[in-house]
């Protein structure tokens, strides 16, 4: 299922593995795809994505990074740290009683390609 989702732009939901997979002769289950991805996404090797309802799974950097989405084709950029954004976070949690343990930026918005 790794080896599957590495390299790939796009974030892929369990069905849409399930339906490639099958189409390669494999037998695999549905539940099986579902189970992996959750342990691989709980392990901090895949980032989740709400697309279309459902829940699909990116293989991303190791990197602290951010998320650009385009709303139309599903692409997600990787972007870089967010300079700031601790002294903000760090002010934000002090003010509002909170206690962070970690964060990432999502922006949606539209990719040049569906521009
Ligand atoms: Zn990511
Ligand atoms: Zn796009």
């Amino acid at each position: 299922v790794l080896q599957l989702l590495v390299g790939r732009e796009r974030p892929v939901s369990a069905q849409q593995l399930h339906t490639e997979l099958r189409a390669t002769g494999s037998r695999i289950g549905l539940t099986t795809i579902y189970r992996a991805l959750q342990a691989l996404a709980a392990a901090g090797l895949l980032h989740a994505f709400g697309w279309e309802g459902e829940t699909a799974y990116r293989f991303c950097g190791q990197d602290l990074h951010h998320h650009l989405v385009c709303r139309v084709c599903g692409l997600v950029a990787e972007g870089p740290p967010i300079p700031g954004i601790e002294d903000w976070l760090a002010e934000v949690s002090a003010e509002r009683d909170f206690t962070p343990e970690r964060h990432r930026v999502e922006v949606r918005g539209v990719c040049g390609a569906c521009t």
